[in-house]
């Protein structure tokens, strides 16, 4: 079997030529998407994700706006800067790059954003939200992999899903999300974590398998069920000298003979991270039409 490639990279683009159509129209009734991006300090990574993130927003017509804060800034001026972004009106989305240095508590930043601006979804009200089946700002990653389903035609309904990885960003809300009495949900899940033991007694048994475990090949051929829909979250550094950097970046699944198996799978770059980048637009726009009463 040779398992149909999900592009994550296509499906993302139209969602962002979706947006863009929906920006044109709320700005014709006097209401800009604004998005408030705070950097602290000087991780490479945060860095290269947060100039995504503004070149995003810049595609689609929402107003990103870039906060670069010093990291030996203290907890209290990080409050403070999201105190002044909660307040103001004419912003519709604030997210606080993570991580934050050792001296900042990330619970009591995240816990400061207003539930209503909170376009991450991290916020305890939101998580909360979403357990109790509420409207809430569902985190960028799980929604994005929704939205995958959905754009494949891959309905849950019925199905076991199988997740590996519990994260707080990634398996557990996903988890939640598959077991609502939702469309595009309503599914059996099983949740895998290192205290699961062997993986393959539960992986064997997925209609449609995630990966979100953050290690190189956990997922191999012998664990899929033929013809299962695999999504893979991982985005993993492996040494490769064929690289100008030196690296190549890889998913949680042995894609080359896993896709051997799989009747549906997700390449790594180009599956799930254009996803969740095209989330986080959506809820800003979603914010911005609710915080304009246009919705
Ligand atoms: P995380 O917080 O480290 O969580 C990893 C989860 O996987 C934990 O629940 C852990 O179990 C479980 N796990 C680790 N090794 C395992 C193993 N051998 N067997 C079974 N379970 C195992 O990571 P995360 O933030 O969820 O991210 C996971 C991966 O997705 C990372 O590679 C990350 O870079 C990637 N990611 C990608 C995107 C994207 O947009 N593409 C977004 C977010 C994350 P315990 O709970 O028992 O420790």
């Amino acid at each position: 079997m040779n398992a149909t490639i999900i592009d994550g990279k296509k499906v993302a683009a139209d969602i962002r030529s979706q947006l863009s159509r929906e920006i044109k129209k709320l700005n014709a009734q006097q209401c800009f998407p604004k998005l408030e991006v705070i950097l602290v300090g000087d991780n490479p990574a945060s860095k290269v994700y947060v100039g995504m993130k503004q070149k995003d927003c810049e595609k689609v017509g929402i107003f990103g706006q870039t906060t670069t804060l010093d990291k030996t800034v203290e907890e209290v001026e990080l409050l403070e800067l999201i105190d002044q972004f909660n307040k103001d009106d004419s912003v519709h989305g604030i997210l606080v790059q993570l991580p934050l240095p050792n001296h900042i508590s990330e619970n009591k930043v995240i816990e400061r954003i207003s539930p209503n601006k909170d376009v991450d979804g991290f916020h305890p009200v939101n998580r909360g939200k979403l357990l109790a089946g509420q409207d809430a700002f569902v985190p960028c990653t799980p929604a994005g992999m929704q939205e995958l389903l959905k754009s494949y035609d891959y309905d849950p309904k019925g199905k076991h899903i199988v997740i590996v990885g519990r994260s707080g960003i990634v398996g557990l809300p996903f988890a939640v999300l598959m077991m609502q009495k939702k469309a595009w949900a309503n599914a059996t899940v099983t949740v895998c974590h290192t205290g699961s033991g062997d993986l393959q007694p539960y992986t064997k048994t997925a209609d449609i398998l995630v990966a979100a475990a953050g290690r190189p090949k956990v997922i191999t051929a012998d664990m899929i069920k033929p013809g299962a829909v695999v999504i893979d979250v991982g985005v993993n550094r492996v040494d490769d000298p064929t690289f100008d950097r030196g690296y190549r970046l890889v998913g949680d699944v042995d894609f080359d003979a896993v896709s051997q198996v799989a009747g549906a799978i997700t390449p790594v770059p180009g599956g799930v991270g254009p996803m969740t980048r095209a989330m986080l637009l959506k809820n800003t726009v979603t914010s911005a039409k609710k915080l304009c009463n246009l919705l």
